[in-house]
């Protein structure tokens, strides 16, 4: 890495990419954002705490939807510390609804217009949208002057928004949630099943790995596959998925400098780009 770049890196950790919890940290020499908050305070302080940074550094907390494996922990984050949170107009208009107007956490809501940029934390943000069951749910794409990361977590496939911005990141963060076989034969009854496969459910391991090695062949030099379903997935059956996507439409995979499976409820090593 040579100077520039290590001023100016993008540091990344996942603290927890699942249905039970997702939080992401995302920091650089000027600030540092949140992307979602769906574990307790006392774990995202501990998580920072255990890579030496603070959450007063946390500038903004970008919000992708409000179920509850994604916002968990936001209200009592609000209260304790000072930040904005960036959401679509749906998301920020159900929590004005659901929570007191006077907790911390509505009036730190900052309405967000996908496909307009906004800077937070020194970091340069479009939201994008994507199609999932929860209005409004949003993508985000976050870039500074060395690099840039972008994230889907909970789509049922790749929409134009997605499919646009998704191959301009270096890093991407992306949704592979189920492998198909499994989830067919799987515990889910199929009323659930079906929600989890529609084109407003989830992300299974062949969608991510075929967008991937067709769309994402100029950038990409980092990739996190997130939100992996404890039920219906494994760290193998999506490394199956890939190796054969990557296979079928000739993509190397030595161009790929990490390929990492996140892990459900630990903490992952902190990455610099
Ligand atoms: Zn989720
Ligand atoms: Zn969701």
């Amino acid at each position: 890495m040579d100077l520039f770049s290590a001023l100016y890196a993008i540091e990344f950790c996942s603290l927890a990419s699942g249905s039970s919890g997702n939080c992401y940290y995302v920091g650089h020499h000027d600030g540092a954002l949140l992307i979602d908050a769906g574990i307790s305070l006392r774990r995202i302080e501990k998580s920072l705490r255990a890579f030496g940074r603070d959450v007063h550094n946390v500038k903004g907390v970008l919000l992708t939807h409000n179920h509850i494996d994604h916002i968990a922990g936001l209200e009592l984050l609000a209260e304790k510390y000072t930040f904005n949170i960036y959401a679509s107009r749906q998301v920020a208009e159900a929590m004005r609804e659901y929570y007191d107007q006077d907790r911390r956490l509505v009036q730190a809501l900052v309405e967000v217009v996908p496909g307009k940029s906004f800077v937070t934390a020194g970091f340069s943000v479009t939201a994008f949208e994507v199609d999932h069951d929860a209005p409004g749910t949003l993508g985000f794409h976050v870039r500074n002057s060395n690099t840039s990361l972008a994230i889907a977590t909970d789509l049922g496939h790749i929409g134009r928004f997605a499919h646009a911005l998704l191959p301009l990141a270096e890093v991407l963060i992306l949704e592979a949630n189920y492998d198909s076989l499994m989830l067919e034969t799987g515990p889910y009854p199929p009323y659930l099943r079906h929600r989890i496969s529609s084109n407003s459910g989830h992300l299974g391991n062949h969608q991510a790995a075929e967008f991937v090695a067709r769309h994402c062949r100029t950038r990409l030099k980092h990739l996190f596959l997130a939100h992996l379903s404890k039920e219906n997935n494994h760290p193998e059956k999506v490394t199956e998925a890939f190796e054969s996507a990557f296979e079928k439409f000739k993509f190397s995979r030595s161009r790929l400098e990490t390929l990492v499976c996140l892990d459900r409820t630990k903490r992952s090593g902190l990455y610099r780009f």
